[in-house]
């Protein structure tokens, strides 16, 4: 049983404050390192799929939780995601917290992935934060975007078609449009290249109706807006 400070001070017991200094080393583990060496190397974020439920965990697990067998396939998913959940917070408490308050932290559930992961929800306006928005990650560098499109989809919706292994897409809607602008502003540059033009022939385009809107994001789901 515990014996408050209170009971001691009259018992004579001698006391005095003091701290555990508790030096220790944290190991991120075998499948934790892999995934944080994918991020830090190479940009790139990685789960693990478990064969028999195939749900992508992210982070990654070794093994499921659901049908207890161990994992050994990596998945790519994407770096934008959805916000499940997310809590504003405004109360400091010195030396633990990620930033000075106020700021947000969310649960995002990255495209691709079947679970969730805690992260801090950066450059958001926090009166318009909302579970459902759309987000992305990692990326902090200018890229080409397409600002007009005319005579193609401006979008590729791949759902429903296979990956590499047979398995069938479940999110991959591609903006083409924007990955041509990419590869062309590549070629252009950005500093003193002096190419004001690319031309793009045989691009795995799809003709048809759409614009460049297409490409936007709705307000109601966009994080950052
Ligand atoms: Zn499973």
């Amino acid at each position: 049983m515990a014996v408050k400070s209170e009971e001691l001070d009259d018992s004579g017991t001698l006391m005095y404050p003091s701290r555990i200094k508790l030096p220790y080393t944290w190991h991120a583990g075998k499948v934790g390192s892999r995934f944080y060496q994918e991020i830090r190397d190479n940009c790139k974020i990685w789960g693990t799929r478990c064969e028999q439920c195939e749900r992508v965990y992210l982070p990654p697990r070794e093994t499921c939780p659901r049908c207890f067998c161990d994992i050994s396939e990596w998945v790519e998913v994407g770096d934008v995601g959805t916000l499940l959940t997310y809590t504003v917070v405004k109360y400091a408490v010195p030396g633990i917290q990620p930033q000075k308050p106020p700021y947000a932290m969310g649960i995002i559930q990255l495209d691709g992935a079947s679970t969730g992961f805690m992260h801090l929800l950066g450059e958001v306006d926090l009166d318009s934060v909302g579970v459902g928005m759309r987000g992305e990650s990692l990326t902090g560098a200018g890229v080409g975007v397409a600002i007009g499109v005319a005579g193609m989809s401006p979008l590729s919706d791949l759902r429903g078609q296979s990956d590499l292994f047979g398995y069938r897409l479940q999110t991959s809607v591609l903006g083409t449009a924007d990955e041509i602008a990419s590869a062309a502003s590549l070629l252009m540059g950005q500093a003193d290249e002096g190419r004001p033009a690319v031309l793009v022939r045989g691009a795995p385009i799809c003709l048809g109706e759409g614009g460049a809107r297409d490409l936007q994001r709705p307000e109601e789901q966009d994080l950052f807006r």
